[in-house]
């Protein structure tokens, strides 16, 4: 496959090796690699804001040379370069060793988006984040995967929050030419463009590639001149509101999915659909299995047998519906293909309780013999939501499994952290972090140390969040009150709830403000005070998302809350890195069973941020009774926010901010590290990604392959 790279003929041939390690992501869960490129030149790495391409291409000939004679910056080079290309050279397959027989017994995996990097910003919240990880472990593990998505040039949105404390949208376009990112070319070296197959009018797409370790990621790029603005609009952005883009952006990625892979000569055994995005893929599947000569229900079961699909959300409009008529323009002469008429068609996507459209999770769920919800909570929910698609089903057998989510671990891991431990914990223990009995060595760590770093964790989140602050006063010369609001007044000594995630309602961002009175009790206490940073993002479309920001906002840059509320803009990878690391607690409470699974609080409590959580997502398994706090387990009928919120408010007053407060004659709050070292030794195994990819593997890639060798 040939690729076209970014220029770096600047690059002295000694450390030429620089291009290799900045043109895959395995830079970014490498704290070595990181470090090289922070050590060749500190300036242009904070500038580039972390970015290698970007900060290579933009460094004059003249320093590299310097840095290409420096005997201490090649020796560290060196080092790193073998690591990288050691890890590259690996044998595939460890893990589906007896499954996997030759090259072609690869697995697709198919999503909307990806949350790999802050400079690729392909991601609108948890599910890409999901998927980002997904993709890094299985590169870790070395699983036979490749993964196709989409190249939004704008992303999801750029957060600017005006005074009044609206949420605006900056316009902003990637530099596709200063990231990880490379095109792919044709033969004749021309960039690939592949056209999307039994569309007409035609869309054609471009191919790009980001190299996640030893996993490929090929992203679809419509904005090529090929295609008439309508059609280049179509990967713009992530999510458009208009249901017709909408829909012509799912046929885009799981159509013009499946027929990349085909150009680029990958033959997959195995498709995992992330979400139902991208579930027309399989109607090209069926396709291709009729042109070998099957009739339709044969193509579908041998396509069913080695389909893997994750529902990710209960929420109603996580679950893309469309209308029929629309349906039709674009499929009406698909169903001829396949040999099947209109009505069986249809029917493919209709949920039998509601027959308004064409329904993609119903759609994926009836066409994947292997399917799962992301923790156990959410699979029970999910079969409620779904069995009656499968009426005559035994009801003892769960028709969705469960496999509950994880996170990258060398990815959220902050690198201060991660050292201290290695100091304690067995050699080795990151590469097996999942294995329980390492982590139990968290207790050799010393308080004082474990606390320490935290504290300086801490400092770190504040002197981010400070000189944010200082940039929108100094340049952009916002109003007083927006740099209070923005954190400015934030004190490192006080105990500190973070709250970040997407402002979709359900999440109740503002949950915590249902008492004010008692609220700013706790937060101006003098001796034992509260404060609490947000963060996050409402859909561009969703007013009551976007009406609860402000109210976060007003309430932030209103001098009665003595500026120990802030609001933090545009979170997106690299603020979620710096909260995660440095709040002392981190805070959800959504309403239940809403919250799938909830992936930011794991990230936390690897970094011995102990979660207050309701009692939903992950939280129903993590929460042990002495890693963190729990509340909202019990139904209630009718508005469940007043009782919900006193739970909160008990548990602060009583329980968190006591212990919090309560330290020893050396400044150490020994209570509160004992909740710290719980916290982590319970997500670095249970929650890990590791552990998530592992049961995917186990329990549904070895299936489904045997399918495919039964069938050859
Ligand atoms: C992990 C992550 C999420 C998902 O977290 P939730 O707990 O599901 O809200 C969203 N955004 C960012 C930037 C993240 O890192």
């Amino acid at each position: 496959m040939k690729l076209l790279n970014n220029n770096f003929s600047h690059l002295p041939e000694r450390i030429a090796g620089l291009v290799e390690l900045a043109e895959n992501l395995w830079w970014s869960w490498h704290p070595a690699a990181r470090m090289l490129f922070k050590i060749l030149d500190r300036r242009r790495w904070k500038e580039s804001i972390h970015n290698p391409d970007k900060m290579l291409k933009e460094m004059p000939a003249e320093e590299l040379e310097r840095a290409s004679q420096d005997l201490d910056f090649l020796a560290y080079y060196d080092t790193v370069l073998a690591q990288f290309r050691q890890y590259m050279d690996e044998k595939k397959c460890s893990l589906l060793r007896n499954e996997c027989h030759h090259d072609t017994q690869v697995i697709a995996y198919f999503s909307a988006e990806y949350g790999l990097h802050h400079s690729l910003p392909f991601y609108a919240g948890g599910l890409g984040f999901l998927a980002g990880d997904y993709l890094k472990e299985c590169s870790d593990l070395n699983l036979p995967l490749v993964a196709v998505g989409f190249m939004y040039p704008e992303g999801y949105l750029r957060q600017r929050v005006g005074a009044d404390g609206w949420q605006e949208n900056v316009s902003f376009k990637m530099d596709r030419n200063a990231a990880s990112i490379a095109r792919i070319l044709d033969d004749s070296g021309a960039p690939l463009i592949v056209r999307v197959p039994l569309i007409d009018p035609p869309i054609y797409v471009g191919v790009w590639l980001v190299s996640v370790g030893r996993v490929p990621l090929y992203l679809l790029d419509t904005d090529i001149e090929q295609n008439d603005p309508w059609n280049r609009g179509i990967s713009a952005r992530l999510y458009v509101g208009d249901l017709e883009q909408r829909l012509r952006q799912e046929i885009v990625l799981g159509i013009g999915g499946a027929e990349v892979l085909q150009s680029l000569g990958i033959e997959h055994a195995v498709v995992h659909l992330n979400e139902g995005h991208a579930a027309f893929s399989l109607l090209e599947r069926i396709r291709d299995r009729i042109g070998e000569g099957l009739s339709f229900a044969e193509a579908a079961q041998k396509v069913k047998q080695t389909t893997v699909f994750t529902t990710h959300t209960p929420v109603p409009a996580g679950h893309d519906i469309f209308p029929f008529p629309l349906i039709e323009k674009y499929f009406s002469h698909f169903w001829g293909s396949l040999g099947i008429d209109r009505e069986t068609f249809l029917e493919l996507g209709t949920h039998p309780d509601d027959r308004s459209g064409f329904n993609m999770t119903a759609f994926a769920l009836r066409l994947a013999e292997f399917r799962n919800g992301v923790s156990r909570k959410h699979g029970e929910v999910a079969n409620q939501m779904w069995h009656n698609l499968w009426p005559d089903a035994a009801a003892a057998a769960p028709s969705i499994q469960a496999i509950t989510n994880g996170v990258h671990v060398p990815t959220w891991l902050e690198p201060k952290m991660e050292l201290l431990l290695n100091q304690h914990l067995p050699q080795g223990w990151l590469e097996n972090h999942d294995y329980p009995s390492l982590w139990e060595k968290i207790d050799a760590v010393p308080d004082a140390a474990l606390w320490e770093t935290h504290i300086w964790l801490k400092m770190k989140l504040f002197d981010v969040i400070r000189e944010l602050a200082r940039k929108r006063w100094s340049q952009d010369r916002v109003n007083p009150s927006m740099v209070i609001a923005g954190g400015a007044m934030l004190d490192p000594s006080v105990l500190t709830l973070g709250f970040a995630r997407r402002f979709a309602t359900y999440k109740r961002a503002d949950l915590i403000f249902q008492d004010l009175e008692r609220l700013k009790k706790m937060l101006k206490d003098r001796w034992r005070p509260l404060q609490i940073i947000f963060a996050g993002k409402a859909h561009p479309d969703d007013h009551p998302g976007k009406m609860i920001l402000q109210k976060i906002v007003n309430i932030a840059n209103n001098p009665e809350f003595a500026g120990r509320i802030a609001f933090v803009e545009d979170y997106g990878e690299q603020y979620a890195q710096y909260l995660v690391h440095g709040v002392d607690v981190w805070l959800n409470n959504p309403i239940p069973p809403l919250e799938a699974s909830g992936t930011s609080g794991m990230k936390a409590s690897l970094n011995g941020v102990p979660n207050l959580s309701i009692l939903d997502g992950w939280w129903l398994e993590g929460f042990t009774g002495d890693n963190g706090w729990a509340f909202g387990g019990d139904p209630v009928p009718g508005d469940r926010s007043p009782a919900d919120a006193e739970a909160v408010y008990r548990l602060l007053e009583e329980k968190i901010i006591p212990l919090y407060y309560e330290t020893s004659d050396e400044g150490v709050p020994e209570g509160w590290v004992r909740v710290m070292k719980n916290s982590m030794r319970q997500t670095g195994t249970n929650f890990s990604a590791r552990r998530m990819v592992k049961e995917y593997a186990q329990k549904f890639y070895m299936q489904a392959m045997k399918s495919v060798i039964v069938n050859v």
